[in-house]
């Protein structure tokens, strides 16, 4: 492999679908979903360890842009739809081929990435979903970064701001970043807590602890007359839990 194609590898932690789109501006829609292996983050409650975690890497496969878009045709057996490039954080993956090769083929591409790491390619995505990270995850978000993303971007995509929100800490700073990008459409999500020992990934869920958080923060929401956001639970988490490959 010369240098320039090894610099070309997508590292690829799974690849499924079709299925929904559990989440955000998407949810519902039939997709295909390529998930990248590592992350910039490590977020206290993230449910994707096995993309983020180097314990996992060894599962993480080099695949060229040409390999994963055969298996992109092949899951959605060669009939145009969305195609999903999640984590882990994929802007740290080289994905600007992958995208060129599907567009030439009618598919559609949406990114979500929490906004540390810009990529000029995000300009050929048809979705950006920037979902920055609330004070629970541990993690601090660097606006400056944040908006590097948002000008790699530049018009053409369209582009929604997604926040899990597990308490009134985390509902501030959602209303804080609501405010701070007045242009984007924002999409609530109540948080989902990895039970104890939970980075098996097919740990079990607590379904009444996230029915209860969506209640209270659609209460938050309408209290404050926040009328323009949207608030949506993870339709896959109450239909398959975290199993993976769903
Ligand atoms: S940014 Fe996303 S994938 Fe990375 S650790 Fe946080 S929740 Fe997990």
């Amino acid at each position: 492999m010369t240098a320039s194609s090894k610099a070309a590898t997508i590292r690829v932690s799974e690849m499924f679908g079709p299925t929904i789109q559990g989440e955000g501006v998407l949810i519902g829609l039939p997709t295909v979903f390529v998930r990248t292996g590592g992350c910039d983050y490590r977020c206290s409650w993230c449910d994707s360890l096995h993309a983020v975690d180097s314990r996992y890497r060894d599962d993480w496969t080099p695949m060229t842009p040409e390999a994963v878009w055969d298996e992109v045709k092949r899951l959605s057996g060669g009939v145009p739809v969305t195609v999903s490039l999640s984590g882990g954080n994929p802007a740290i993956q080289p994905l600007g081929a992958l995208i060129k090769l599907g567009h030439r083929d009618g598919y559609r591409f949406a990114l979500e990435t929490q906004g540390s790491v810009s990529k000029d390619w995000f300009a050929d995505l048809d979705v950006l979903v920037l979902s920055p990270k609330p004070p629970s995850s541990g993690m601090e978000t660097d606006w400056a970064l944040f908006d590097g993303c948002l000008e790699a971007a530049g018009g053409p995509p369209e582009t929604v701001l997604k926040i899990v929100v597990f308490d009134e800490a985390d509902y501030a700073y959602a209303r804080d970043a609501a405010a701070r990008y007045p242009q984007l459409p924002v999409y609530l999500q109540p948080g989902n807590h990895t039970p104890p020992g939970g980075d098996e990934v097919d740990a079990g869920i607590d379904m009444d602890g996230i029915a209860e958080r969506m209640r209270w923060l659609v209460d938050r929401v309408t209290q404050d007359r926040w009328f323009d956001a949207r608030v949506l639970p993870q339709l896959h988490v109450l239909l398959w839990g975290n199993r993976r490959g769903v």
